[in-house]
């Protein structure tokens, strides 16, 4: 690449996001800069459950849901918490997630979704082969087990639109779970199994090895936080930090949960909020499971990290910065020690993240309507982890000017939200 092509890039945030998109660019010769007053991989990319996987295409929001909501926000053992105090200020963020819970919505915004899935393996190849990441991320299966008939007749809609959005699974009779989890306690009637899955053993690990890698290879890390982007009189952004201004060729919003603000002030009215999420990690029991685990019941997973077994849950709607409420997490297990015989509960830690989330379950990935130097990488919702890679290689597309293999419309910041 000639000098003239190699742009000087600043990524904010530097969570899975913005270390891939950091990573793609590098790799196309630009000079890259993270700026974080965080450390790599201490965001929402820190404690999740580290699936890479097609399985979180469904969105929270499905059809019926409008209906149900009453009876699940007056339920306490409920996976899905809403924090009426925080209710106006999320209102633009419900209206739109509701309005997303229509029928031909969700196939809309699964479609879109598989479309990057259909990246998401080769892009990780990549940033394997490239960072040395590799021995972090282990083949696995997703498993979904229903306890009851019920339950599993109840997800039609969803296996229907995974059939839909070309989603590869299998279903599983009790025997077929056995095989596969031999310690899941016998009380599981049907699984249903997706074998296109890999696992992370350690998601903020894998975060600071790629952005490691970047800074290894003359990438650097700004610990501030970013205020705002000016735009120079020569049109070049100024990134506009708590410790001062910096001038650069290109900018990408990846800040996460928070970059709504950002994106705001860059003139794409964006609706992005929280869909926050839960995890404690329990010892590495004797007998543990092998792939990542979700009981579809209770709406909590159980994964085999390298400090212990995760388990994760919960979709709580509060405001990105409200502080976290343990107690629905801790009241769910029991229930874990009863699917998983000889699970000891004695909590090692417990945290709280915010999945950065759109109404419509369906990232922002593209150029900023206002400004041709800023792009935009944020809103990956439940499946950040799985689609970071991607993300990041099509951004560098973008700003190379290359074709990246898919049609950017779904993805675009100024798409209707109702
Ligand atoms: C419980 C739970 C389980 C999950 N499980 C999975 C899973 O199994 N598979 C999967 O694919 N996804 C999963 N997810 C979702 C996934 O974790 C997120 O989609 C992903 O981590 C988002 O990455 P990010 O880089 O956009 O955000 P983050 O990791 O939150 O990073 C954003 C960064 O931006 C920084 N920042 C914010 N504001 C500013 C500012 N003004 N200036 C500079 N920096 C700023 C923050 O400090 C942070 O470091 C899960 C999430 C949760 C909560």
């Amino acid at each position: 690449m000639s000098e003239q092509q190699s742009k000087r890039a600043i990524i904010i945030g530097a969570g899975m996001i913005g270390a891939s998109c950091a990573h793609f660019l590098q790799r196309d010769g630009h000079s890259v800069t993270i700026v974080d007053p965080n450390a790599p991989g201490t965001g929402a990319s820190y404690g999740n459950a580290g699936l890479i996987s097609q399985s979180g295409v469904m969105p929270s929001a499905q059809p019926g849901l409008v209906k149900r909501i009453p009876k699940m926000l007056m339920d306490p053992a409920s996976p899905l918490v809403l924090r009426w105090r925080y209710v106006p200020r999320l209102l633009p963020w419900l209206i739109g997630f509701l309005a997303n819970s229509r029928r031909e919505r969700v196939e809309r915004n699964c479609l879109a979704t598989m479309e990057i899935f259909r990246h998401v393996l080769s892009a990780y190849d990549a940033l394997i082969q490239e960072t040395g990441c590799g021995e972090l991320i282990r083949s696995a299966v997703t498993l979904k087990v229903y306890e009851t008939d019920a339950a599993f007749e109840g997800n039609a809609f969803e296996r229907a639109m995974m059939d839909r959005c070309g989603c590869h699974y299998q279903v599983l009779s009790p025997d077929d779970i056995r095989d596969l989890e031999p310690n899941l306690a016998p009380m599981f009637r049907h699984g249903v199994m997706m074998p296109d899955s890999r696992h992370i053993k350690n998601p903020g690990r894998l975060v600071e090895t790629v952005a490691k890698s970047v800074f290894d290879r003359g990438g650097a890390l700004l610990q501030e936080r970013v205020e705002r982007v000016d735009m120079n009189a020569d049109g070049k952004p100024v990134v506009v930090t708590d410790a001062g201004r910096h001038e650069t060729d290109l900018v990408v919003v990846a800040a996460g949960a928070r970059s709504g603000k950002l994106a705001r002030q860059l003139g794409a009215k964006v609706v992005l909020d929280a869909e926050r999420g839960y995890h404690v990690m329990l010892p590495t029991p004797e007998k543990s499971v092998g792939n990542y685990v979700q009981l579809a019941e209770r709406k909590f997973s159980l994964s085999q990290h390298e400090s212990g077994i995760r388990m994760t849950a919960l979709v709580e709607l509060a405001s990105v910065d409200a502080p976290p409420d343990y107690r629905r997490i801790r009241s769910l297990l029991p229930m874990a020690q009863t699917a998983l015989p000889g699970l000891s509960i004695e909590e090692q830690s417990i945290w709280m993240g915010p999945r950065p989330s759109t109404p419509d379950n369906v990232p922002v990935i593209g150029r900023s309507p206002a400004h041709d130097s800023v792009y935009f990488a944020f809103g990956h919702s439940h499946l950040g982890m799985t689609m970071a890679p991607a993300t990041g290689r099509i951004i560098a597309d973008l700003v190379a000017g290359r074709d990246p293999g898919l049609d950017m419309a779904p993805y675009t910041p100024v798409r209707p939200l109702l």
